[in-house]
């Protein structure tokens, strides 16, 4: 893998890139559209919901990124032709601490004031514990040890390994910091990677906000959460009595 682009490739980009941008100016906006459905595949950091329509596919970021990670899709592509994106199980994001992609990127499709590449959210990684050989109860750990937010983004967690009173550690992603570089789906040894990038629209859920979790600190009512209003844990006052507590009254005297 070259680090650099030589100044071939980098004229090829940018020829690439102003020729998709002409024929997206010729009439491709249309096709672009129906493509976006095709699939997902990770975008530069700082690419959000507004993407597809801010990006003018000049290829720019693609040339400022000295890892080679990104590319402009082909028309065999999963996202629309000449969209930047890329495939980490052949090249990841090497998240850059000054992140040149976003600061070349001329339309702001690559959002300059993402600031920190930990804020980046590029897809999300999914484990598939069939394959992941520390699901299986072998040690692995190969992702774990490759993630540059170790302990943050992925973590390992015991696991009970059915009748055994062993456990076994396994990786598990935070969604909250999870960035989808990719590097783990790059370094895992299985033949198909047990780790993916996958689109977090199609992946996430969200509990409802009348869910009180209260056996976790940063839920309400939790016992040692500062946040937990006091007069949420006032004992509720007696109802008055009705008419069916005077019904079943036994020590009444009428009765
Ligand atoms: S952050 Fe760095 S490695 Fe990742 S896409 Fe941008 S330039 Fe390439
Ligand atoms: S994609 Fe993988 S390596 Fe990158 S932050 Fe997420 S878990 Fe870590
Ligand atoms: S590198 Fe792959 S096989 Fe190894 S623990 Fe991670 S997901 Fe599982």
């Amino acid at each position: 893998m070259t680090i650099k682009a030589t100044r071939r490739q980098a004229l090829g980009l940018l020829l690439e890139g102003a020729g998709v941008a002409a024929a997206a100016g010729a009439g491709l906006t249309a096709f672009v559209g129906t493509a976006k459905s095709k699939g997902f595949e990770p975008l530069p950091p700082g690419a959000d919901d507004a993407f597809y329509d801010k990006c003018i596919r000049c290829g720019l970021c693609v040339k400022a990124c000295p890892y080679d990670t990104l590319k402009l899709a082909k028309l065999a592509a999963k996202v629309p032709y000449g969209t930047p994106y890329f495939e980490p199980r052949k090249i990841p994001c090497y998240m850059c601490e000054d992140i040149p992609c976003v600061k070349v990127c001329p339309s702001g499709a690559l959002d300059r004031k993402l600031g920190s590449i930990r804020k980046a959210r590029m897809g999300i990684a999914a484990i598939d514990p069939n394959s992941c050989l520390s699901w299986q109860g072998l040690r692995c750990e190969v992702c774990y040890r490759d993630c540059p937010l170790r302990n943050e983004a992925l973590l390992l967690k015991p696991h009970p390994r059915e009748l055994s009173k062993h456990a076994v550690f396994v990786p598990v992603i935070d969604p909250d910091h999870c960035t989808g570089c990719g590097l783990c789906v790059y370094g895992c040894p299985t033949q198909v990677p047990a780790i993916n990038i996958i689109d977090p629209k199609t992946f996430l859920g969200r509990i409802g906000e009348h869910y009180r979790l209260g056996w976790r600190e940063d839920q309400p009512h939790h016992p040692g959460n500062p946040a937990d209003k006091p007069e949420l844990k006032k004992p509720t006052a007696p109802a008055e009595p009705g008419g069916l507590d005077f019904l079943n009254n036994m020590d009444d005297p009428l009765l």
